[in-house]
């Protein structure tokens, strides 16, 4: 080959290659500038527990594969690029070298290698574009930009296997058996002279290295920057408990303002949630808001703040997202998105046929409500308003569903709550039966507003149990913490009396608080009242000291979340907190209790959120069923992590459902497709949701919700039910 040539090749390649690096890296600094914007975030150190996660979502894929289908898809393509390195590596050799290759030992076998890593990820390509436009999988978008990766990626692999069977041709090599796709594509070209074959390696050679520069610089620029900072975001990711809202300091003198009102009141962390979201749709696709025909869509939350920080980023840094700018009519300047007038209608809740859930409305309203506005400027849209609508920030349950299936380890709720906290404390604008529940709480301690001095009524309901009080019996083991749910709601005070019924069958030496005991806060918390549960919390922490209480029991998911997982924050030290269904489970397992009793029902077990995505608790309650002779216990569809919040969660017990379908309803469905005869829950927000569901569909002679204190209080002391003084009313 001509010295000349050669030479010209060398520089040209280092001319691109040094090209595509620079505008690359230029892409990327420029997004870290606006991500810069954002408060400093204090990221921890993770331990061997975070490496093991980081290695179990990065390389294991493990969020990934609920999806098992698109996990193995994803899977082939995330270790096919890895091993197409080294061939990239050897192609770029062949290249500078006019036919030679990386010096490596068994080199055939590496070329097999490299030929049937390319034919898998072809393979799994094709399968990428059915799930887009054969499949029309509804979380997945479509259109040019966002299957712009499957071109790339197609183009990158023929382009490949079009340089290797054309350097075949021109090195003149037989057919073999470690190279036999390019082989084959060899012989579809018979006898072309030496010169057309080099020309034509030559061709798609450079096709192949210009296509990856491209993409190179492509990726900061469009969601497929989660390549690099997915990796980043899990490994950052927190080490905290999930679900654990960040205390905020309401003393500093400094702060003007609380929660976030503006996308640079974000913490650089979040912001690099939004970067690192790869619009998969997973979260939207198991929104029990998205599910039911609200405007709130998870993955729409993430990528209209990532459009926002990008475009008031550029605005704000006077350096454009768009590189290399010239591609983009001289400036590249960004567009400005904001809301469209039409994001003020509801969904139009147009679900098809019997469908129970159906994402496609929010899917509709989001895309028709997200719009351009060439004469606006970022800096004018306002976050609330013109990013999020305050209809979207109220949908939410704080279920976690979203961040459980999200494969990159982006948080949703705490961005949620951080738009409420400034909503509330900032703006004092809250939908008003949630302002009327937080002002209940706020002057009696529980959200309808009931005397304070009637918190502990219940416990004058039932003869034949004692529920002492801290003072009554001040060597209890356990605080029995009743919560305003089980203490002034007259259904979930049954659950109150089968627990306490329980606990002294078992020996269990216990008290309550009895009109000591506050509301726990967590309802104040999730609607972004953060002083109100500050202050709650420090009272219910006092009384804990007060009376030396060292272990907790509650029949509230809500509470024991809190308790557990926030009031350290807030001072409570060296305390156990326990949710009744594990003290119940430990209860059996230790012979203190004895189902003896058949319970002939066929249960559904509804998981509670905040007990099961929140703390990880899913087989106590279901021990607890086991145990029980004669119960039947079925399994719904989305059960355990995949379970379908009842729509009570985040505050919305207390607000209505005004558009689409209620989440309750859709749960009940989900229930009742396993044919039960008992929905059972553990949580008593949850139990009045799937009570008013059976209602609602009419089974409620039939379908009966319990809670598993109830279930098991039926196993244990038989159908005989307790004397109760009806006198006595809430
Ligand atoms: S927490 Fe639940 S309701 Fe809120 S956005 Fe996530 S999935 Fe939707
Ligand atoms: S699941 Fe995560 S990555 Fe996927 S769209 Fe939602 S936020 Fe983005």
């Amino acid at each position: 080959m001509a010295v000349g040539w050669q030479t010209a090749n060398w520089l040209l390649f280092v001319a691109a290659v040094g090209c595509g690096c620079y505008l690359f890296v230029k892409a990327v600094y420029r997004r870290v500038l606006y991500m810069k914007l954002g408060q400093t975030a204090e990221f921890k150190v993770r331990g061997r527990e975070g490496a093991g996660t980081f290695l179990s979502q990065v390389f294991g894929q493990k969020k990934l594969f609920k999806d098992l289908r698109s996990g193995l898809m994803h899977f082939v393509v995330f270790y096919g690029f890895i091993v197409l390195q080294f061939g990239a590596i050897d192609l770029i050799v062949k290249g500078l070298t006019a036919g030679g290759h990386l010096p490596l030992p068994a080199y055939e076998l590496f070329s097999l290698i490299q030929e049937i890593t390319v034919l898998l990820i072809l393979v799994a390509m094709g399968y990428a574009a059915y799930r887009r436009y054969g499949e029309k999988l509804r979380r997945l978008k479509r259109g040019w930009k966002p299957s712009l990766v499957l071109y790339f990626i197609f183009s990158l692999m023929l382009s490949v296997l079009l340089s290797l069977g054309f350097e075949r041709l021109w090195l003149d090599l037989d057919y073999s058996g470690y190279a036999p796709v390019s082989s084959a594509i060899a012989r579809l070209f018979p006898h072309p002279t030496v010169a057309t074959a080099q020309a034509l390696f030559y061709l798609f050679w450079w096709l192949h290295l210009l296509i990856l520069l491209a993409f190179l610089v492509y990726v900061p620029q469009s969601k497929h920057f989660h390549l690099i900072t997915a990796p980043i975001n899990i490994w950052l990711g927190r080490a905290e408990t999930p679900g654990k809202l960040k205390k905020l300091d309401l003393e500093d003198e400094e702060a003007e303002s609380f929660g976030v009102g503006k996308i640079e009141q974000f913490t650089q962390k979040q912001m690099l949630d939004f970067y690192a979201c790869v619009e998969c749709g997973r979260c939207t696709n198991v929104c029990p808001a998205s599910n039911t025909g609200k405007a709130l869509s998870p993955m729409h939350l993430i990528t209209k703040l990532r459009d926002h920080l990008t475009e008031k980023g550029a605005a704000v840094t006077g350096k454009s997202p768009r590189v290399p700018e010239l591609a983009f009519g001289g400036g590249g300047a960004a567009n400005t998105h904001a809301l469209a007038e039409k994001a003020g209608r509801a969904v139009e809740w147009n679900a098809e046929g019997d469908a129970i859930t159906d994402i496609r409305p929010t899917l509709a309203w989001q895309q028709a409500s997200w719009t351009a506005m060439p004469d606006a400027s970022p800096e004018q849209v306002e976050l609330i308003g013109g990013v999020m609508t305050e209809d979207e920030i109220w949908a939410c349950t704080t279920c976690r569903n979203c961040e459980d299936q999200c494969p990159v380890g982006n948080g949703h709720v705490d961005k949620i709550v951080d738009l409420r906290r400034h909503l509330v404390l900032m703006q004092g604008s809250i939908p008003h039966e949630g302002q009327r529940a937080l002002q209940n709480i706020e002057r009696q301690g529980n959200p309808w507003g009931l005397s304070r001095s009637d918190r502990d009524k219940w416990t004058g309901e039932i003869e034949g149990v004692r529920v002492p009080t801290v003072r009554e019996n001040p060597d209890f083991q356990y605080l029995f913490f009743v919560g305003s749910m089980g203490a002034y709601d007259l259904r979930a005070r049954k659950i109150s009396r089968a627990v306490a019924r329980l606990l002294n069958e078992a020996g269990v030496s216990f008290a309550i608080l009895g009109n000591e005991e506050r509301n726990s806060g967590d309802t104040p918390r999730r609607m972004g009242n953060e002083m109100l549960f500050q202050q709650l919390a420090s009272d219910n922490i006092e009384t804990f000291r007060k009376y030396g209480v060292r272990k907790i029991v509650t029949a509230c998911p809500h509470t024991f979340n809190t308790f557990k997982n926030e009031y350290p924050d807030l001072g409570l030290e060296n305390v156990e907190v326990l949710h009744h269904t594990q003290l119940l489970d430990r209860l059996i397992r230790e012979g203190k209790l004895r189902p003896r009793y058949e319970v002939k029902e066929r249960i559904a077990y509804h998981d509670s959120c905040y007990l099961g995505r929140y703390n990880n608790v899913y087989d106590e309650p279901r021990n607890v069923l086991r145990a029980i002779p004669g119960v039947e216990l079925v399994e719904m569809a989305r059960s355990r992590e995949n379970g379908m919040c009842c729509g009570a969660g985040g505050g919305m017990m207390w607000m209505e459902e005004t558009a689409g379908k209620r989440v309750n309803l859709a749960r009940t469905e989900q229930a009742l497709a396993v044919k039960p005869t008992v929905i059972g829950s553990a949580c008593p927000y949850c139990l009045t949701m799937m009570e008013d569901g059976t209602k609602m569909k009419e089974v409620a002679d039939h379908v009966r919700a319990k809670d598993i204190a109830e279930i098991l209080e039926q196993a244990v002391f038989g159908d005989s039910p307790l004397r109760q003084n009806h006198s006595i009313g809430g």
